[in-house]
Protein backbone atom coordinates (compact mmCIF):
# COMPACT_ATOMS: atom_id res chain seq x y z
CA UNK A 1 0.00 0.00 0.00
CA UNK A 2 1.50 3.47 -0.96
CA UNK A 3 1.91 5.80 1.90
CA UNK A 4 -0.47 8.79 3.07
CA UNK A 5 0.25 11.86 2.58
CA UNK A 6 0.70 12.56 6.13
CA UNK A 7 3.27 9.87 6.15
CA UNK A 8 5.21 10.89 2.99
CA UNK A 9 5.02 14.76 4.72
CA UNK A 10 6.91 13.16 7.78
CA UNK A 11 9.13 11.61 5.75
CA UNK A 12 9.95 14.81 3.76
CA UNK A 13 10.25 16.69 7.14
CA UNK A 14 12.96 14.24 8.05
CA UNK A 15 14.98 14.31 4.80
CA UNK A 16 14.60 17.97 4.72
CA UNK A 17 15.60 18.74 8.56
CA UNK A 18 19.07 16.61 7.16
CA UNK A 19 19.71 17.92 3.95
CA UNK A 20 19.12 21.60 5.94
CA UNK A 21 21.36 20.67 8.34
CA UNK A 22 24.09 19.74 5.74
CA UNK A 23 23.85 23.23 3.84
CA UNK A 24 22.16 21.38 1.12
CA UNK A 25 18.80 23.04 0.68
CA UNK A 26 18.98 26.63 2.65
CA UNK A 27 16.48 29.01 2.52
CA UNK A 28 13.27 27.85 0.40
CA UNK A 29 15.33 26.46 -2.06
CA UNK A 30 15.40 22.12 -3.28
CA UNK A 31 12.04 20.26 -3.78
CA UNK A 32 11.36 16.34 -2.92
CA UNK A 33 9.03 14.52 -4.94
CA UNK A 34 7.15 10.73 -4.55
CA UNK A 35 5.18 9.00 -7.08
CA UNK A 36 1.77 7.74 -5.79
CA UNK A 37 0.00 6.16 -8.77
CA UNK A 38 2.14 5.16 -11.70
CA UNK A 39 -1.00 5.43 -14.30
CA UNK A 40 -1.87 7.14 -13.86
CA UNK A 41 1.41 9.01 -13.03
CA UNK A 42 0.54 11.49 -9.96
CA UNK A 43 3.11 12.68 -7.51
CA UNK A 44 3.31 14.18 -4.07
CA UNK A 45 5.69 17.30 -4.31
CA UNK A 46 6.51 20.13 -1.63
CA UNK A 47 5.12 23.17 -2.30
CA UNK A 48 6.34 26.09 -3.46
CA UNK A 49 8.35 28.59 -1.43
CA UNK A 50 8.23 25.94 1.97
CA UNK A 51 11.59 26.08 3.88
CA UNK A 52 12.95 22.87 3.62
CA UNK A 53 14.45 22.68 7.29
CA UNK A 54 10.61 22.51 8.74
CA UNK A 55 8.43 20.89 6.11
CA UNK A 56 4.72 20.92 7.51
CA UNK A 57 2.08 18.24 6.74
CA UNK A 58 0.64 21.21 4.71
CA UNK A 59 3.74 21.75 2.80
CA UNK A 60 3.12 18.96 0.43
CA UNK A 61 0.21 18.01 -2.00
CA UNK A 62 -0.50 15.91 -4.41
CA UNK A 63 -0.02 16.74 -8.23
CA UNK A 64 -1.37 15.45 -11.80
CA UNK A 65 0.83 14.07 -14.69
CA UNK A 66 0.15 17.74 -15.98
CA UNK A 67 1.66 19.07 -13.02
CA UNK A 68 -1.36 20.80 -11.41
CA UNK A 69 -2.64 20.23 -7.96
CA UNK A 70 -5.46 17.17 -7.49
CA UNK A 71 -8.06 18.07 -4.68
CA UNK A 72 -6.37 21.08 -3.11
CA UNK A 73 -7.36 25.02 -3.81
CA UNK A 74 -4.53 26.16 -1.57
CA UNK A 75 -0.98 25.62 -1.96
CA UNK A 76 0.72 26.17 -5.18
CA UNK A 77 3.37 22.76 -6.39
CA UNK A 78 6.72 23.39 -6.39
CA UNK A 79 8.05 25.30 -9.78
CA UNK A 80 9.90 22.69 -10.32
CA UNK A 81 7.36 20.36 -10.64
CA UNK A 82 7.51 19.93 -14.28
CA UNK A 83 11.43 18.51 -13.66
CA UNK A 84 10.06 15.70 -11.03
CA UNK A 85 7.23 14.61 -14.15
CA UNK A 86 9.76 14.09 -16.56
CA UNK A 87 12.43 12.53 -14.32
CA UNK A 88 9.66 9.90 -13.23
CA UNK A 89 8.63 9.82 -16.58
CA UNK A 90 11.83 8.47 -18.06
CA UNK A 91 13.42 6.81 -15.36
CA UNK A 92 10.41 5.36 -13.58
CA UNK A 93 11.54 6.85 -10.70
CA UNK A 94 9.45 6.22 -7.08
CA UNK A 95 11.24 9.67 -5.90
CA UNK A 96 13.08 12.46 -6.78
CA UNK A 97 15.09 14.90 -4.68
CA UNK A 98 16.68 17.97 -5.66
CA UNK A 99 18.80 19.67 -3.66
CA UNK A 100 21.04 23.02 -3.72
CA UNK A 101 24.42 22.85 -2.70
CA UNK A 102 27.41 25.38 -2.91
CA UNK A 103 29.34 22.27 -4.25
CA UNK A 104 27.19 21.43 -6.93
CA UNK A 105 26.65 25.46 -7.81
CA UNK A 106 30.35 26.03 -8.20
CA UNK A 107 31.12 22.52 -9.91
CA UNK A 108 27.93 23.20 -12.54
CA UNK A 109 29.46 26.48 -13.00
CA UNK A 110 33.14 25.42 -13.60
CA UNK A 111 32.41 22.45 -15.70
CA UNK A 112 29.39 23.99 -17.48
CA UNK A 113 30.90 24.49 -21.05
CA UNK A 114 32.11 20.86 -21.07
CA UNK A 115 28.51 19.60 -20.88
CA UNK A 116 28.82 17.67 -17.76
CA UNK A 117 31.27 16.27 -15.42
CA UNK A 118 33.61 12.89 -14.73
CA UNK A 119 33.40 10.88 -11.36
CA UNK A 120 35.63 8.05 -11.28
CA UNK A 121 37.93 5.96 -8.84
CA UNK A 122 36.08 6.76 -6.03
CA UNK A 123 34.90 3.95 -3.38
CA UNK A 124 31.87 6.13 -2.70
CA UNK A 125 30.58 5.42 -6.56
CA UNK A 126 29.19 1.88 -5.24
CA UNK A 127 26.54 3.64 -3.19
CA UNK A 128 24.97 4.50 -6.70
CA UNK A 129 22.46 1.82 -7.61
CA UNK A 130 24.03 -0.73 -9.56
CA UNK A 131 27.61 0.16 -9.37
CA UNK A 132 29.89 -2.56 -8.23
CA UNK A 133 33.19 -1.21 -8.66
CA UNK A 134 35.16 2.30 -8.22
CA UNK A 135 36.75 2.32 -11.33
CA UNK A 136 33.35 2.82 -12.57
CA UNK A 137 33.12 6.32 -14.54
CA UNK A 138 29.89 8.41 -13.75
CA UNK A 139 28.95 11.16 -16.41
CA UNK A 140 27.11 13.77 -14.62
CA UNK A 141 25.61 15.77 -17.47
CA UNK A 142 25.06 19.47 -16.72
CA UNK A 143 22.19 21.53 -18.43
CA UNK A 144 22.15 25.08 -18.61
CA UNK A 145 19.85 27.12 -16.32
CA UNK A 146 16.30 28.43 -17.22
CA UNK A 147 13.95 30.46 -15.86
CA UNK A 148 11.36 28.80 -18.19
CA UNK A 149 10.89 25.31 -16.57
CA UNK A 150 8.58 23.96 -19.31
CA UNK A 151 11.40 23.95 -21.68
CA UNK A 152 14.13 23.16 -18.64
CA UNK A 153 11.83 19.54 -18.47
CA UNK A 154 11.86 19.19 -21.95
CA UNK A 155 15.77 19.26 -21.98
CA UNK A 156 15.82 17.02 -18.91
CA UNK A 157 13.59 14.71 -20.35
CA UNK A 158 15.68 14.39 -23.93
CA UNK A 159 19.00 14.37 -22.45
CA UNK A 160 17.18 11.51 -20.11
CA UNK A 161 15.97 9.19 -22.52
CA UNK A 162 19.96 9.56 -24.32
CA UNK A 163 21.80 8.89 -21.40
CA UNK A 164 19.55 6.00 -19.48
CA UNK A 165 23.20 5.26 -17.97
CA UNK A 166 23.23 7.94 -15.44
CA UNK A 167 21.81 8.42 -11.99
CA UNK A 168 21.22 11.96 -11.80
CA UNK A 169 22.44 15.67 -13.40
CA UNK A 170 23.19 19.28 -12.66
CA UNK A 171 21.75 22.43 -13.42
CA UNK A 172 24.32 24.89 -14.07
CA UNK A 173 25.27 27.36 -11.50
CA UNK A 174 21.38 26.20 -9.84
CA UNK A 175 22.01 22.53 -8.13
CA UNK A 176 21.39 18.66 -8.47
CA UNK A 177 18.35 16.25 -9.24
CA UNK A 178 18.88 12.79 -8.44
CA UNK A 179 16.23 9.84 -8.06
CA UNK A 180 15.55 6.31 -7.16
CA UNK A 181 13.33 3.50 -6.70
CA UNK A 182 12.14 4.81 -3.20
CA UNK A 183 12.63 8.10 -1.41
CA UNK A 184 15.61 6.03 0.78
CA UNK A 185 17.58 5.29 -2.46
CA UNK A 186 16.58 9.10 -3.80
CA UNK A 187 18.08 10.06 -0.75
CA UNK A 188 21.08 7.47 -0.75
CA UNK A 189 22.18 9.22 -4.42
CA UNK A 190 21.68 13.05 -2.97
CA UNK A 191 24.36 11.72 -0.01
CA UNK A 192 26.91 10.10 -2.82
CA UNK A 193 26.94 12.63 -4.99
CA UNK A 194 26.96 15.67 -2.56
CA UNK A 195 30.07 13.77 -1.14
CA UNK A 196 31.92 13.11 -4.60
CA UNK A 197 31.11 16.69 -5.76
CA UNK A 198 32.52 18.11 -2.26
CA UNK A 199 35.63 15.68 -2.73
CA UNK A 200 36.32 16.63 -6.31
CA UNK A 201 35.29 20.75 -5.89
CA UNK A 202 38.35 20.03 -2.54
CA UNK A 203 40.60 18.19 -4.84
CA UNK A 204 40.53 21.06 -7.96
CA UNK A 205 40.64 24.11 -5.39
CA UNK A 206 43.30 22.79 -2.80
CA UNK A 207 46.83 23.31 -3.25
CA UNK A 208 48.74 20.81 -5.04
CA UNK A 209 50.21 18.04 -2.31
CA UNK A 210 54.25 17.79 -2.50
ZN1 LIG B 1 16.05 24.33 -7.81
Amino acid sequence: MKPSLPAIARSFHEIGRDFHTRGWVLGTSGNFSTVVSRKPLKLVITASAVSKGAIRPADVLLVGADGRAIGRSTGKPSAETALHLAVARTRQAGAVLHTHSVWSTMLSERSGDQGGLRLSGFEMLKGLEGVRTHQHTEWVPILGNDQDIPSLARRAETMLQQSPEVHGFLLRGHGLYTWGDDLAQARRHVEIFEFLLETVGRMQSSVPLT
